[in-house]
């Protein structure tokens, strides 16, 4: 028999084992496995019944994603083909669920005729999160065993049930307390002995009572709210509707329907990339993922500030301890009292207990010494942003950290080289740039220097991912990835209102585009001041440097954004809506007199392609400079970063689903416009666009 999917018998019990490690994806070679063992048990007259079992971590976890667009993925038979010989099967099947059953793994244990499952395991129809709908049955037969709102909750959420739940629902009939396998034989051979055949779930009703034109309207409105425009969320109430309305059959139909133009929408093919682009992001070309990794037990923190706090935050969460460092005790106090204070807020909400918040604040050991450094496994600085402060606190590391540390920094702009390169092992220091507010921000760009070394860089990318991040690798060079191309966005943001927007025209446009705030809003949230000093320091750097004064104007006002309750906007005491301010209208209508621009009516469409095509023609030069390994990755910087939506796939997506050729001639006009020779089309665009090709290309190539 298959090895994907081992057959054996035991008193009289055909046992079909899924076995596709890592989660029994079901990949041709399984589904192939499991049509053939139930051909062996129908044709055995003393097999009686079948169990269909996977490993104690997954029954199954649906479709195998390493087979995703492969001719594999449509050999036969389908999910489908085997649900339907589910449902003709002459003898009683049992699938018996340990660790999960998630999508089309949950189809399948929906295609038996029973369903038992271990204590701890989770249920769930994921497909909505990839902007699809459960497409082999899933929506017509979960409403026939779960109760309707449940099942609607199940589908348009995606999030996984308990097999407790699953139990209470009808969903699983039976929890097996101790082996699984043991348990399932037993169930089926008490189905034998009572005479029980093949009880088929398309031969159910659906479990709805009452009005359904009521339940339906109600659900729609329910989901309509939650979905933000995605469509799938609809679509999948619409099927449901069809299971309590029509024929098994026409259901199914109508299910098959439904999800063909699902598949074909720009929103499931964005979600799509974003799944695999997460994916890829832990790929790095000259450093395997079996490369040895230094073990981190124990942190050190510098600065207690607004990324220090956070910082250490996200490292008790993962357990980690954490010595944290100041030079002064008012500001280790304040420091502590903001982390004890985020904690109090999460308890207060009721998402954190009292007892494990205690213990993670018991986990950060605060000290004004940097001898604090000397058992640490890695430390991260969190100081001003001055080279030479930097430099200082290298020098330091260097001569009191164990050999072997991790000596990180978490500047968001200064050269990660140069500060490796006071000390005497320029291989242990790495940038891990983490973004505001560090607990909570999923981003972490991981800075690699031209000397770090690989198993330095691969520790940093499995830390960041044990505490909860994701971590995506740089390169060295001025903003990184993320905050070098925002550079451009703000740039554009400004000319906007040089030539005639007001910051909530710019802003507005931005967000009714998807973005989930816009760039003079964000300003305001950063703190404008921080962007001021950057800009003097590049003045001197680049003389020749182009920009609108009109960011400085507004910070020499003492606006430097919500933290001082003004900025491009007002803010009232304690709220965080910006509320336009004719101040700044003012000082903008100066500013235009003072560089003698007419202001002129400007469209959201083109706010919106002068600010996202600034962001994909500076990418695509960080991409050609290798300072990112793929434009995948570049996605999922602001994706996950910069609140960019994620129905558009991130910067290099969306550009890409646009056509580049377009992009490049909307950036062609923009060079004939106001300050058009900062428009520096990016040769690599240029070129991709003349080839016909795609972002998605260009990586595809490059693997
Ligand atoms: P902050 O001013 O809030 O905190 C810096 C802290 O470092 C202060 O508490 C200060 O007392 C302490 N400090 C200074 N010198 C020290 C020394 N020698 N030893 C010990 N402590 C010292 O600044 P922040 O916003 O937390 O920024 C810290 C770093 O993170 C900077 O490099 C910044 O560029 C970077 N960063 C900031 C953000 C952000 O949004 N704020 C985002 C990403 C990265």
């Amino acid at each position: 028999m298959s090895d994907a999917a081992p057959y054996s018998v035991r008193d009289g019990i055909a046992v079909i084992t899924l076995n596709n490690p890592p989660v029994n994806g079901l990949g041709a070679a399984l589904r192939t496995g499991i049509k053939a063992g139930m051909d062996k048990a129908a044709a055995d007259a003393s097999v009686k019944a079948v169990v269909l079992i996977g490993s104690a971590k997954a029954f199954s976890g649906g479709a195998d994603i390493r087979e995703f667009n492969t001719p594999k993925s449509f050999e036969k038979p389908s999910l489908p083909e085997i649900n339907e010989a589910q449902d003709n099967f002459p003898k009683p099947m049992v699938a018996a669920i340990g660790g999960f059953a998630m999508g089309g793994g949950l189809e399948l244990a929906l295609g038996c005729h029973y369903r038992v499952a271990a204590p701890k395991s989770q249920l769930a129809l994921p497909e909505v999160k990839l902007g699809i709908l459960p497409g082999s049955g899933g929506t017509q037969r979960l409403p026939r065993v779960v109760p309707m709102a449940e099942a609607v909750r199940m589908m348009t959420t995606g999030n996984p049930i308990p097999a407790e739940k699953g139990k209470e629902y009808g969903l699983v009939d039976e929890i097996v307390a101790g082996d699984l396998l043991e348990g399932a034989v037993a169930y089926a051979k008490t189905l034998v002995a009572e005479g029980k055949g093949p009880r088929r779930i398309r031969d159910m009703k659906a479990k709805l009572d009452g009005d359904l034109k009521a339940f339906f309207a109600a659900a729609r409105a329910e989901v309509a709210k939650a979905s933000k425009g995605y469509p799938a969320p609809l679509e999948i109430v619409a099927c449901a509707e069809a299971a309590a309305t029509k024929p098994f059959d026409e259901g199914r139909k109508f299910e098959r329907e439904r999800f063909a133009v699902l598949v074909e929408t720009v929103e499931s093919k964005a979600l799509r990339h974003m799944f695999f682009a997460e994916r890829q992001t832990s790929k790095i070309p000259d450093v395997p993922e079996d490369t040895p990794v230094r073990a981190i037990k124990t942190a050190a923190v510098i600065g207690a500030g607004t990324m220090g706090g956070g910082i250490a935050m996200s490292l008790v969460n993962a357990g980690i301890p954490v010595t944290m460092i100041e030079m002064k005790q008012e500001a280790l106090d304040r420091g502590l009292a903001t982390i004890k204070k985020n904690y109090a807020s999460t308890v207060s909400k009721g998402r954190l207990k009292q007892e494990e918040m205690d213990k993670r604040v018991a986990l950060i050991t605060p000290s004004l010494s940097m001898d604090g450094v000397k058992d640490a496994d890695i430390v991260i600085e969190a100081v001003f942003e001055r080279m030479d402060v930097k430099q200082d606190i290298f020098r330091k590391l260097d001569a009191l950290a164990k050999p072997g540390a991790i000596l990180a920094s978490n500047t968001s702009t200064l050269d990660v080289n140069a500060i490796a390169d006071v000390t005497r092992r320029p291989q242990d220091v790495i940038g891990t740039h983490f973004f505001s507010p560090a607990n909570v921000m999923r981003l972490l760009e991981v800075v690699r220097g031209a000397k770090t070394a690989k198993d330095v860089l691969a520790t940093t990318m499995k830390l960041g991912k044990t505490i909860k991040k994701l971590p995506v690798v740089s390169g060295v060079c001025d903003g990184f990835i993320g905050n070098r191309m925002i550079e451009k966005y703000g740039q554009q943001s400004l000319f906007l209102l040089d030539e005639g927007c007001s910051p909530a025209q710019v802003d507005g446009a931005a967000q009714k585009w998807g973005m989930a705030m816009g760039p003079l809003t964000m300003g305001d949230m950063a703190g404008l001041d921080i962007g001021w000093e950057i800009r003097k320091r590049r003045a001197q750097e680049r003389p020749n440097m182009v920009y609108s004064k009109i960011g400085d104007r507004i910070c020499e006002q003492g606006r430097y954004g919500q933290k001082t309750g003004k900025g491009w906007y007002l803010y009232e005491a304690g709220n965080r809506k910006p509320i336009p301010d004719p101040a700044v209208d003012k000082i903008i209508e100066d500013y235009r007199k003072e560089i003698g621009v007419k202001p002129r009516q400007i469209s959201d469409d083109e706010i919106v392609e002068r600010l996202i095509y600034a962001l994909v023609n500076e990418a695509a030069y960080i991409l050609e400079e290798g300072i990112a390994l793929r434009a995948s990755d570049i996605d999922m910087v602001y994706l996950t970063g910069y609140g960019f939506p994620a129905y558009r796939g991130g910067p290099m997506f969306y550009a890409s689903s646009v056509g580049l050729p377009k992009v490049v001639e909307a950036i062609k006009g923009f060079q004939k416009g106001y300050k058009g020779g900062e428009w520096k089309l990016a040769p690599l665009l240029d070129r991709l666009a003349k080839e016909g090709k795609s972002f998605t290309d260009y990586d595809a190539a490059k693997k």
